[in-house]
């Protein structure tokens, strides 16, 4: 499965999810740190912006 591209909806960046990403997985902007949630929709991959508690992820 080759990777998914999204772009970040704060500061435009370009960046790959591994093929194997799952619905609902936490990513994070390589750039700008913005945290994100990954959609996963029939033949698209999306993503939204994180609001909850992220102490366990990260760093
Ligand atoms: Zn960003």
């Amino acid at each position: 499965m080759q990777a998914l591209k999204v772009t970040c909806k704060v500061c435009g960046t370009e960046f790959d999810l591994p093929g194997d990403v799952m619905d609902g997985e936490l990513t994070s902007c390589p750039t700008c740190g913005t945290k994100y949630v990954v959609k996963i929709t029939k033949d698209s991959v999306t993503l939204e912006e994180f609001k909850g508690d992220v102490e366990d992820y990260g760093e």
